[in-house]
């Protein structure tokens, strides 16, 4: 927990990390060590609809119509949600910004408020061992136990080793080629991100290949040092 005493002091954190690199479980483990709040943009939908806001309204209409949630309706809920008192200790965005357009109305944002992003948080991978670890997973279709081609193998060759059944599946859009179409457009997505945080002095890269607990070991260092 950092040294918040103001809305202004809460650290404002952006996580980007391609599907498969684990970002909800570290999201999860920073908001228990840090006091944080993950703001996901369909979270703050959903809420703010739930809620009624004045933006909520506007973006159910848009919504029901089947429109897209302008990037002012987002900024407008997010603003209201970074004064309710849970995000006193700060928060992680997650999902937002994703264009650069979004990225800038988010400093002005936050500008007003007398706050700034902290850290932009870059989980970096290596695409080839991505596509290996996501492409090689399959579960158990009757007890649910994960299992991995290369990771963690069956004993027995297409047998569940915990339950005996033989109903292994893998998900569709798990395989390689899928999987490496994912990451492609993560990158074209993010990589304007990394530059507009990069030039603001914000962006930090962490290695994302590694374990749980060294991901999570990074990503409490680089936390520590912005909130400082
Ligand atoms: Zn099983």
């Amino acid at each position: 927990m950092s040294g918040a005493d103001t809305a202004q002091d809460a650290p404002i954190l952006i996580l980007l990390g391609p599907p498969g690199a684990g970002k909800g479980t570290q999201a999860r483990m920073l908001e228990e060590k840090f006091g944080l709040v993950q703001l996901s943009t369909g979270d703050l939908l959903r809420e703010a609809v739930a809620a009624g806001t004045d933006a909520g309204k506007a973006a159910k209409a848009v919504m029901e119509a089947g429109g897209l949630v302008s990037d002012e309706i987002v900024i407008a809920i997010l603003s209201d949600r970074l004064d309710d008192k849970d995000c006193a200790g700060g928060v992680i965005l997650d999902g937002f910004p994703r264009t650069t357009v979004q990225a800038d109305a988010l400093t002005d944002l936050l500008h007003e408020r007398g706050q700034s992003v902290n850290a932009a948080i870059s989980m970096e991978v290596q695409d080839d061992a991505m596509v290996e670890r996501i492409s090689g997973r399959f579960t158990c279709a009757a007890c649910g136990e994960g299992f991995h081609d290369t990771f963690k193998p069956t004993e027995i060759k297409g047998v569940c080793d915990t339950c005996g059944s033989s109903d292994l599946k893998r998900r569709a859009d798990d395989n390689a080629e899928t999987v490496a179409e994912r990451l492609k457009a993560y990158h074209l997505q993010t990589a304007p991100l990394i530059t507009y945080y990069d030039s603001l002095d914000a962006l930090k890269r962490i290695d994302a290949m590694g374990a749980i607990e060294e991901v999570a070991s990074q990503l409490n260092s680089v936390v520590t040092e912005v909130t400082a």
